[in-house]
């Protein structure tokens, strides 16, 4: 599954009728989750998909293929709480109820005529919409969603099912990179790639506005012009990231086979604040996640390595030399090699994927939107909301 986000451009009319429905979806999860959670408070009755399916046929107020995708995403959010708890992790997200604001999407999960996608495109109840396909697709056309995001612009995101495998040529050598604050990355080849220049704009940018709204009034009119404000340089952030972290994993694996990269211990490091911001900023994890995504759909690999000692150990001659953060130079004073941290660094990781201290593979994420509809980026939100109950 691939998906693919295009920039919609509602009507008036449209722009009404869209908050119309997602409201009335709103109401319809809420409705099938206080329903769920009854059944099973009450009667000791765990409500399956199908009863789920069954509860919103009467609906008529919504097309009834979006309404059922309501009930599947309740089912799903159910799931994904017991994989959670299965794999013990300290965040369960027990599924609750949307406040208004916090469900934003509507998804078509079974597209009727697919011919019409990448030309003119239908929403059910919502009409023909005005999309600009700025790129085009591949695969078969499976689910339609759309989204009103939080900068106020409409998005559809399309996911496609057999979509060919991207024909990147992979590289024969191998490659240790280093993940850093002084360089986004340096490999043991000795090159450096660093965030495009105005990702330090927007970043100051996003400062800036996150100010001005936390003087804003709770409720009031600027707060809510504030918010877009913040939203719509949060995703020129993204954009920017993005486009940056495809076209430097294309560069990559283009070069090289086998990548072999430190394996990050994120949630450690941001509890060190001195390290938190930069870290949010480069998202070296979202970087790496990407790059095994690409590089499997190519042939290719991505291993993590263990970092311990890399930037301390020398890459000449193995022996252990200290240096604090601001050191920018190895400086070995036991076989005289004189290189830089970033690269030594990277040389160790190249070293020990080779001779097989890997770890695991990193995991591979999708790309936009999950087939129901529901980002991870939008599943993490959920996890903050205050139940209504
Ligand atoms: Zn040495």
């Amino acid at each position: 599954m691939k998906s693919y986000k295009y920039r919609v451009y509602p009507t008036k009319k449209q722009v009404t009728e869209i908050s119309l429905q997602i409201e009335k979806g709103r109401l319809l999860y809420n409705k099938l989750l206080a329903l769920k959670k009854d059944a099973y408070k009450n009667n000791g009755i765990n409500l399956s998909r199908k009863d789920l399916y069954r509860q919103v046929k009467e609906n008529n107020e919504m097309h009834s293929q979006v309404s059922q995708n309501i009930a599947g995403r309740i089912d799903k959010a159910y799931k994904n709480f017991f994989a959670r708890i299965k794999r013990r992790e300290r965040k369960k997200g027990f599924p609750r109820f949307k406040k208004h604001g916090a469900y934003n999407s509507l998804t078509l999960p079974q597209i009727t005529n697919p011919n019409n996608i990448g030309k003119k495109t239908y929403f059910p109840k919502i009409g023909w919409l005005n999309i600009k396909y700025h790129r085009a697709i591949q695969g078969t056309p499976k689910t339609l969603t759309i989204k009103k995001a939080k900068s106020g612009k409409y998005f559809i995101t399309i996911s496609c099912g057999n979509v060919p495998k991207e024909r990147i040529k992979v590289g024969n050598r191998e490659v240790g990179i280093d993940l850093g604050l002084n360089h986004f990355i340096t490999t043991s080849d000795g090159e450096f790639f660093d965030h495009p220049k105005p990702m330090k704009q927007l970043s100051n940018q996003r400062k800036r506005l996150a100010r001005q709204f936390s003087k804003t009034k709770k409720r009031s009119n600027n707060r809510n012009k504030a918010r877009v404000k913040l939203a719509r340089t949060d995703e020129k952030i993204t954009n920017t990231r993005n486009d940056f972290g495809w076209k430097l994993c294309r560069k990559l694996i283009e070069k090289y086979g086998a990548i072999y990269a430190e394996n990050l211990n994120v949630k450690g490091m941001i509890k060190n604040h001195y390290f938190a911001r930069a870290i949010t900023d480069v998202s070296w994890s979202d970087f790496t996640n990407k790059l095994s995504f690409k590089a499997e759909s190519a042939g290719g690999k991505v291993v993590k390595v263990n970092p311990k000692n890399t930037s301390q150990k020398c890459s000449g001659c193995g022996e252990i030399v200290r240096k604090t953060l601001a050191t920018r130079t190895h400086k070995c004073p036991y076989c005289g090699l004189e290189i830089d941290r970033d690269i030594n660094a990277a040389q160790n990781i190249l070293t020990k994927g080779k001779i097989g201290q890997e770890l695991s593979k990193y995991k591979p994420v999708g790309v936009e939107a999950t087939t129901d509809g529901i980002s991870p980026k939008q599943a993490l939100s959920m996890k903050q909301e205050i139940p209504l109950q």
